[in-house]
């Protein structure tokens, strides 16, 4: 993939319908990540392998490191009264693993939180794979396990230099 000829628009909005209630299960797991003062890992995901291989990637992060749990962003973004919301505002850092360069998540994230405390890792170039690919199921299991796994070490690796290797800086790109 190239970003070379690709359009691009100013920042927008979208409008979402309001909503009532919460998710009991969510609730109590984000509550419980609050109370322990865990780091938020955010990713995209699929059905595109891209988004699978980021998604699969951040599971594992997430159950490596004890200091970091996986957060919903569709819970924290669409329901914002939600504790998985208050979690994300509130936490020090938070991790953003994005499967391609559209960053598609990590854009939304970027407006809901200090963009400073966001270390956002966009998956493609740590696999440099399925460019030309678009369904997961077009790659076997065992081999988007593999490659997520590659890629999660990558990541696990930078983090724990803690030198922000993949910290985003202004433009976001
Ligand atoms: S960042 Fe890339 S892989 Fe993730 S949802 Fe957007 S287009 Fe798909």
């Amino acid at each position: 993939m190239s970003t070379s000829k690709v359009k691009s628009t100013p920042d927008f909005s979208v409008e979402v319908d309001g909503v009532e209630g919460v998710c009991p299960a969510g609730e109590a797991w984000a509550k419980q990540q609050i109370i322990e003062k865990k780091i938020p890992v955010f990713s995209c995901e699929g059905p595109c392998i891209r988004g699978e291989i980021a998604r699969l990637a951040a599971n594992m992060v997430a159950e490596k490191v004890p200091a970091y749990a996986r957060c919903c962003y569709a819970e924290a973004f669409l329901v914002p009264y939600s504790s998985m919301a208050r979690w994300t505002k509130e936490a020090d850092k938070v991790i953003m693993i994005d499967g391609c360069f559209l960053k598609c998540i990590g854009r939304i994230l970027k407006n809901q939180v200090d963009e400073e405390k966001v270390i956002h890792i966009d998956t493609l170039p740590l696999h440099k794979k399925y460019a030309n690919l678009f369904l997961m199921d077009d790659v076997p299991e065992a081999e988007r396990k593999q490659v997520a796994r590659q890629v999660a070490d990558k990541i696990l690796a930078s983090l724990k230099e803690e030198k922000g290797a993949f910290r985003t800086t202004r433009p976001f790109n």
